[in-house]
């Protein structure tokens, strides 16, 4: 199995060479774009021949490493490809287009020797080297390089590392709006998603201020949109990345993988009672924690498991009868009149249905935990 990760490295880019790849790009798209027939269906006829006159007719005037060609066109007939599917299915709305200013290096342009890299740019005279050890926070211990994507100011490295993942220990994870809470080891433990509330909360207030806005200036408004849920999304993400590379760090520490909700039964709990938007977002937050959290696990050798999550904080762990709400996050069993906090009852379900545990560990936690919770109720 194969684990992967990216990073950001600020760079230099050689911007001649940016123009031009993506000014070929655009002549490739037209060229094969030419070769899409439309009759009842779309379909794309480009044959190897067609593949070697386009390939030679863009190297007469390239002076960079022929390899980026290459990957021009591979990248272009996907690019067609995709639309072709979209057209066939009515989802193409428009024709493709170049817009993102990127360069795809694949491993055929560069070089690792020693944590330099070392990437051509025109064949045995000029290239850009980048030297990895300079930053500390890319991980060493990785098998190879996947293709590199280079932008005016980054150059984005894709690691992979050959992985086993195995595991014996499982930690279970339930993410609410205020609160992921986990089982880790034996120990329930919490971290706090306020920070998170607050920057969707923020940039909420930005987006009613625009929607005002966009009857006067409705052009303005959507750009002004669409910039802020960019910059939402990239500090929330920023958030989720701290919080999952801690977890992960913690699992490491003890071995342990993690079992995680399967969200495609995702409706009931989490999002009963907010608002279609924060419902999305939520929704948006829970998958991309879930998401890094995996990623980083999978580095680590350590698996995840998804489980059903239906009714885990409304079952109770101890005799499986009904629980219903009691008093504030407190659930209590209809059967056997057990009560504990929902999310805790969460994380114990998820946890046996991940993994299981003995009796007794589940009577030590539950012991715990209602402990925990009535000296609490006590204070407040
Ligand atoms: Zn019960």
């Amino acid at each position: 199995m194969e684990a992967v990760k990216s990073y950001r490295i600020p760079v230099e880019a050689p911007e001649d060479l940016i123009e031009e790849y993506c000014e070929v790009k655009r002549r490739t798209l037209d060229s094969i774009l030419s070769h899409v027939k439309i009759s009842k269906k779309a379909h794309l006829e480009f044959s190897k021949d067609d593949r070697r006159k386009l390939r030679d007719e863009l190297l007469k005037d390239w002076k960079y490493s022929k390899h980026y060609i290459d990957s021009v066109i591979n990248s272009v007939i996907g690019l067609v490809k995709g639309w072709v599917m979209l057209y066939n299915r009515k989802k193409a709305e428009c024709k493709p287009e170049i817009t993102k200013r990127s360069v795809y290096i694949k491993n055929t342009l560069f070089s690792l020797r020693d944590g330099i890299l070392k990437i051509s740019i025109e064949s045995n005279k000029r290239y850009l080297e980048v030297d990895l050890r300079k930053y500390e926070w890319i991980p060493k211990d990785f098998d190879r390089l996947g293709g590199l994507i280079l932008t005016e100011k980054e150059l984005i490295v894709t690691l992979k590392k050959n992985v086993e993942p195995k595991t014996d220990r499982f930690a279970s994870f339930d993410v609410n709006l205020t609160n992921v809470t986990a089982l880790i080891d034996g120990e329930v433990r919490r971290y706090d998603l306020k920070p998170l509330y607050h920057i969707h909360r923020a940039y909420e207030l930005k987006r009613r201020r625009i929607q005002k806005l966009s009857k006067f200036k409705p052009k303005t408004s959507k750009r002004l949109l669409k910039k802020y849920s960019s910059r939402e999304k990239n500090r929330a993400k920023d958030f989720l990345h701290k919080l999952t590379t801690y977890i992960a760090r913690g699992l490491h520490h003890v071995g342990s993988g993690a079992v995680l909700e399967d969200l495609r039964n995702i409706k009931s709990r989490i999002l009963n009672g907010s608002k279609e938007s924060n419902r999305k977002l939520s929704k948006w937050d829970t998958r991309t924690f879930q998401f890094m959290l995996k990623y980083k696990l999978k580095w680590l050798n350590l698996p995840v498991k998804y489980v059903n999550p239906t009714n885990s904080s409304k079952t109770c762990p101890l005799c499986s009868g009904s629980m219903a709400s009691y008093e504030g996050r407190l659930m209590k069993c209809e059967r056997c009149n057990l009560n504990l906090d929902r999310d805790v009852v969460a994380v114990l379900n998820l946890q046996m249905r991940g993994a299981g545990f003995p009796q007794r560990a589940l009577n030590e936690i539950i012991k715990r935990e209602r402990l925990r919770t009535s000296i609490k109720d006590y204070v407040t």
